[in-house]
């Protein structure tokens, strides 16, 4: 492949041979000219080749690799068979017969770095990471569309992080679609939702709350669309709150309950800050059976660690106030620079500072659909906790 060279100041051959796909631009000497979204190819301090990788003139992340293979083009047939090969790992990791909504293409996770494909029964959403990328977007739709016929997929909508979102094939798609997941039934905002319109990686974790819920009452807090209160209900809960910031998701998660057979009547919802909701129900003496929490990252960078580790004790000490003696929390982080590890710290604390005796129930993580190879430490961005607090 030709291609122009790059060459790293700091050791990382063996990280990057391990499969770690990104290069920060302070680990290489820039080149003086050169377009985002060209093909580099990345060579050692000692002058040895690594691999290929597409260049980022402005982002911190400068290079993200796509092959150590030299014998590999980033060309469109590359972009199709990850793509393809994408699909097929979904097969095992996915009841389809169940659920028609799932990650197709992980980014990273299946060697097609920043391409992110979200499949919401019969519309695929696209998120492009960074610029580089870009330059594989025609060949990125030209596989979505061919590989995703079988599927019944015949609409294709891009979502940019704050930008509005663009048809790519097919016309404008229907919004909302309504989605299955493990036969549940969800309304997905496409077009204006937050990220690409739903949180599917917390699908597993959302079916264990259910077998957890008989009997309960269940407080749902950063619910989104409710998909957490949904199966809570479905479970048996007693009554579910659900509380988010959001007016929309609040709207939605109503509309969730519906389309479940569940009335939303006989539930509570507020369209609040958690935190002040936490406080305003730890001060008016609230208890519930089973707590939920799934905030937004606390940790955008890696510098912002230390405070995030401490607000993520605050919150989980504040949730633990409205938890009844011998009841449950389930509490979750999806900020990739929190390792599990950091996150049983945080727990720890928090029960700590809540003086209460924590156990372990369960520990979990995103589902196989979100994959990511074991050198990518921010590819496991999602933590999942579930503990019994004494
Ligand atoms: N558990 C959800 C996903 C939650 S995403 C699911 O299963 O779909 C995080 C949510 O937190 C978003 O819906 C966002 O609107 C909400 N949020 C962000 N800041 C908040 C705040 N301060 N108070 C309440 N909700 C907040």
């Amino acid at each position: 492949m030709s291609a122009h060279r790059i060459y790293l100041k700091k050791p990382l051959d063996r990280h990057l041979r391990a499969g770690h796909p990104w290069i920060y631009a302070d680990a290489l000497t820039r080149p003086k000219s050169l377009s985002t979204g060209s093909v580099v190819e990345v060579v050692s301090a000692d002058g040895r080749s690594i691999g290929f990788g597409l260049y980022d003139a402005r982002s911190p992340i400068a290079v993200r690799m796509y092959t150590l293979d030299p014998n590999v083009s980033i060309d469109d047939a590359f972009v199709r068979s990850r793509i393809e090969e994408a699909l097929l790992a979904r097969r095992g990791a996915i009841d389809m017969q169940t659920t028609s909504a799932f990650r197709w293409v992980n980014g990273e996770g299946d060697f097609l770095p920043g391409v992110v494909v979200d499949l919401y029964r019969e519309v695929a959403v696209v998120r492009f990471d960074g610029e580089a990328v870009r330059v594989l977007r025609d060949a990125v739709v030209a596989a979505v569309v061919e590989l995703g016929r079988p599927l019944g997929v015949v609409h294709l909508y891009e979502r940019s992080r704050g930008g509005r979102g663009q048809v790519l094939y097919g016309g404008a798609p229907p919004s909302p679609v309504e989605i299955s997941e493990h036969g549940v039934r969800f309304a997905v905002d496409v077009l204006a939702g937050q990220k690409t319109g739903f949180f599917l990686d917390q699908r597993e974790n959302r079916r264990l709350l259910r077998r957890w819920s008989r009997g309960a009452e269940v407080a749902n807090l950063f619910s989104y669309t409710g998909g957490f209160s949904v199966q809570a209900a479905l479970g048996g809960a007693r009554r579910v709150t659900t509380v988010d910031s959001a007016p929309g998701a609040i709207e939605g998660a109503k509309i969730n309950f519906v389309l479940n057979d569940l009335d939303p009547a006989l539930h509570e919802f507020a369209c609040e800050d958690g935190f002040g909701w936490l406080a305003r129900a730890r001060d008016a003496g609230r208890q519930f059976d089973l707590v939920v929490i799934d905030p937004p990252s606390f940790a955008p960078s890696e510098k912002s660690l230390h405070r995030a580790l401490g607000a993520y004790r605050d919150l989980n000490a504040l949730a633990l106030s409205v938890v009844k003696e011998g009841a449950l929390l389930a509490t979750a982080s999806c900020s990739s620079h929190v390792t599990m590890e950091d996150f049983l710290a945080a727990l720890r604390d928090a029960g700590d500072k809540a003086r209460r005796r924590l156990r372990v129930l369960e520990v979990r993580g995103q589902p196989p659909d979100h994959p990511s190879p074991p050198a990518f430490a921010e590819g496991r961005y999602l933590k999942f906790v579930l503990l019994r607090a004494a």
